[in-house]
């Protein structure tokens, strides 16, 4: 058994009457040549690793030696949201948290890569708090997550340098966006959809990280893809489907990121990066 694309995924899950999740972790078994116990411990271990960066995230400043990140997420964790439910906002707080914990040489998991870092963890923290999920649930979850990564992966690209933030924060929140909805009761066509329609809002987002560092815009990019997953989940929830199939999104993806100018590829050459405030806040890092 295999799968190299989300049709792939969806066929099986369909096929078996299983969750995607289910599949996934029976590939990586024959794969691995490993029991499917052993590598959904694996899993269990890696979501030890978010929580404790969500943790560290929400408690400390985590300023980076750089000096441009770090006690955003504190600042929002004790702010009284005007317009998003307490709950989300939260949620906001930890992506930013574990992606500041990043900028601060912390330990995180990269999903799909240490510059998206917040978003699944915050995502599928808030659902298993506000669904009152087993631990089983999430890591589940995690494996349905980690499938639509790897299909982007294989047929796309999960690296700014080479597709551009769409291919990192982009492919992250098309991570949470499916695992979401997979954990919130949706079926493996509708785990599609949400990929699909979150990835669809983020084509075209340019990697452009100032002086080169992952900490502007990166770690606040963490908070819009994540309001962008949990968007998508509850279209696709509501029965919202992506008129372009899933798999033709992440297709599109490649083709963007392959037309994008080197200078927008992580090379801090242009974007944010090239801005006059950019480049000042550049030349004003200290040197060691
Ligand atoms: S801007 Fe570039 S370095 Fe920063 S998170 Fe996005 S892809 Fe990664």
């Amino acid at each position: 058994m295999n799968y190299r694309n989300m049709q792939d995924l969806i066929r099986l899950a369909e096929k078996q009457k299983v969750k995607i999740g289910e599949i996934v972790i029976a590939v990586e078994a024959e794969q691995k040549d490993s029991p499917p116990e052993k590598v959904r411990e694996e899993m269990v271990e890696v979501w030890r690793v978010m929580q404790a960066s969500i943790r560290r995230g929400l408690t400390e400043e985590n300023r980076s030696v750089s000096g441009l990140s770090g006690g955003d997420a504190k600042l929002v964790k004790k702010t009284k949201p005007r317009f998003l439910s307490r709950r989300i906002f939260k949620a906001v707080a930890m992506a930013l948290g574990v992606a500041e914990v990043n900028a601060a040489m912390g330990k995180i998991v990269a999903c799909p890569t240490a510059g998206s870092c917040g978003i699944v963890p915050a995502a599928l923290t808030e659902a298993a708090s506000r669904l009152k999920l087993s631990e089983d649930d999430v890591i589940l979850a995690l494996f349905t997550a980690a499938g639509i990564g790897i299909v982007c992966s294989v047929n796309a690209s999960i690296s700014g340098a080479e597709g551009g933030c769409q291919a990192e924060c982009g492919v992250a929140a098309a991570m949470a966006a499916g695992a979401l909805t997979e954990i919130a009761g949706g079926t493996s066509k509708q785990v599609g959809h949400a990929a699909a329609l979150c990835l669809s809002n983020m084509l075209g987002l340019v990697c452009d990280p100032v002086a080169g560092l992952v900490e502007v815009p990166c770690i606040l990019r963490n908070a819009g893809a994540l309001m962008q997953a949990f968007l998508a989940a509850e279209l696709a929830l509501a029965g919202v489907e992506s008129r372009i199939p899933v798999d033709e999104v992440i297709g599109a993806m490649d083709e963007i990121g392959k037309a994008l100018p080197e200078s927008l590829r992580e090379t801090a050459q242009g974007g944010l990066a090239n801005t006059p405030t950019g480049q000042k806040l550049s030349r004003d890092i200290p040197l060691d």
